[in-house]
């Protein structure tokens, strides 16, 4: 018995010029086919309404990957240099952003630029992987009978061989993703299973293969209820200090670069790998800490469910009625701790950390966040003054442990609490994200309309058209 994973690895990669020019002109004919296949789809949809407008009852507008129609001896002359295969895949890779969008799962696909679409898809037509000269794997370019050159990468873990890869340049530097199936030894089992046979196990082997897990956003590092803690070293954090002050400094030198100079894209290009350090560090801390866990003696992690989105969210603007001047809302400081617990990378270690234990059949819970850092966990006694710094003494029974440990300690009894409650063990399906139209609140006219207010439009709304407004709702479908 075994089951298949679909894994993926993502290396750097090492074009030479040639090769880096031509990729390049890939990835730019891929983008020109989306954008094309954007400008005509809205076209259709603008069609659409015309004729629905007309009173016209069934109308209906072709939605196909043809790409043919974009490609023209005169005015598009650069398309008939690439293979077919990379301009078919721009149209591949609209369709797909176009289904999220009729199935509710997205907006409608946009145009895109050089920033936003800086990779190509490959399909298997066009790559395979050889062996060079000096012994090393890379990948060769091009069909079977015409080859138009290879592309070395650095493979710092195993991988398989992969159906389709997608090369993208970041900040002048090149990557190589790689998705593939392989076997795994073990029987992968659902998380419900998981959570029920964790409760058939007593009490004492469940405190033994549970372990809570509590991160610190002032010292920037995880603790765990073992007295273990993680932290990203020193001289990471140090570096990325450093190229922030490095990025600012390029950010002024850019404000008084002359537009569209070659000195300004230079410089462009320079920020940009000053900015592109921070968020691999923290990707990188993320799955190593991740890895750490997973790999660990614990069968059952409990994290804390802290709403990362509605934590990192903006406080409102806050006016004074009497003086009509805006009062402190706390933003500044807010924006501080914002970027505490993005540097912490919170919600990527439970991403990271949720498939690595899925695929070792292990379990990861979530707990409500609200008093772990206040309550003793010995007794139970809830008080802000039981916290004295890093220090953590409990004003009631006198319990005195390190601040991050006890903290760990209440996430994990919450954890055990709510496995034996059966929590965990219920069917879950897939979150699902949905886009619902305002239309309701267009229809009943708000009370500042009534009383004299501004109305925006001719419907009668307020702020944006009601019909552009789009609101994100998100609703667990039920099994
Ligand atoms: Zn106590």
């Amino acid at each position: 018995m075994s089951s298949t994973l679909q894994s993926g690895a993502r290396f750097r990669a090492y074009p030479d010029r040639g090769v880096a020019s031509l990729l390049r002109r890939w990835v730019g004919c891929q983008r020109a086919i989306y954008n094309g296949k954007v400008e005509e789809d809205r076209l259709f949809a603008a069609q659409r309404r015309l004729e629905l407008a007309s009173g016209k009852a069934d109308v209906k507008t072709p939605l196909d990957q043809r790409y043919a129609q974009f490609k023209d001896r005169e005015l598009t002359r650069w398309l008939y240099e690439v293979p077919s295969q990379i301009l078919r895949n721009g149209a591949v890779r609209w369709m797909s952003a176009k289904q999220r969008q009729l199935k509710g799962l997205g907006q409608a696909p946009r145009r895109r630029c050089r920033r936003d679409f800086n990779s190509v898809v490959i399909i298997q037509e066009l790559f395979r992987f050889v062996r060079s000269p000096t012994g090393e794997m890379v990948i060769e370019l091009g069909t079977k009978t015409n080859p138009v050159g290879v592309l070395p990468f650095k493979a710092h873990r195993a991988y398989g061989i992969a159906n389709t890869i997608v090369v993208r340049e970041v900040a002048g530097q090149w990557f190589v993703s790689l998705c593939y199936a392989h076997e795994s030894a073990i029987v992968l089992r659902e998380a419900h299973e998981l959570a029920y046979e964790l409760n058939g196990l007593d009490d004492g082997a469940v405190q033994q293969v549970t372990l809570g897990i509590d991160r610190n956003v002032r010292d920037n590092c995880i603790a765990t209820s073992e007295g273990g803690q993680y932290r990203a070293e020193a001289i990471v954090l140090e570096r990325m200090r450093r190229k922030e002050v490095g990025a600012k400094r390029y950010q002024r030198r850019i404000a008084h670069a002359k537009k569209g100079s070659a000195n300004r894209r230079k410089l462009v290009a320079r920020l940009a790998r000053k900015k592109a350090y921070a968020p691999r560090a923290r990707k990188d801390f993320a799955h190593k800490v991740s890895h750490g866990l997973a790999t660990s003696g614990a069968q059952f992690f409990v994290l804390e469910d802290l709403g990362i989105q509605g934590l990192t969210r903006a406080p409102k603007a806050r006016l004074d009625e009497a003086s009509g001047k805006w009062l402190a809302n706390g933003a500044r400081a807010k924006a501080g701790l914002n970027r505490s617990i993005l540097e912490s990378c919170w919600g990527s270690i439970h991403r990271t950390l949720a498939y690595k234990a899925a695929r070792r059949n292990k379990l990861v819970g979530l707990v409500p966040a609200a008093y772990t850092s206040q309550e003793c966990s010995r007794c139970g006694h809830i008080h802000p003054e039981n916290r004295e710094g890093a220090r953590f003494v409990c004003r009631r029974c006198g319990f005195e442990a390190h601040a991050d440990h006890n903290a760990a300690l209440n996430i994990k009894a919450r954890g055990i609490e709510r496995l034996r409650g059966g929590e965990y063990a219920s069917v879950k399906t897939s979150k699902r994200v949905a886009f619902r139209r305002r239309d309701e609140r267009a229809q009943q006219p708000t009370e500042r309309n009534t009383t004299g207010g501004r109305p925006a439009h001719a419907c009668g709304g307020e702020g944006p058209h009601p019909e552009h407004r789009i609101e994100r709702t998100q609703d667990r479908v039920a099994a």
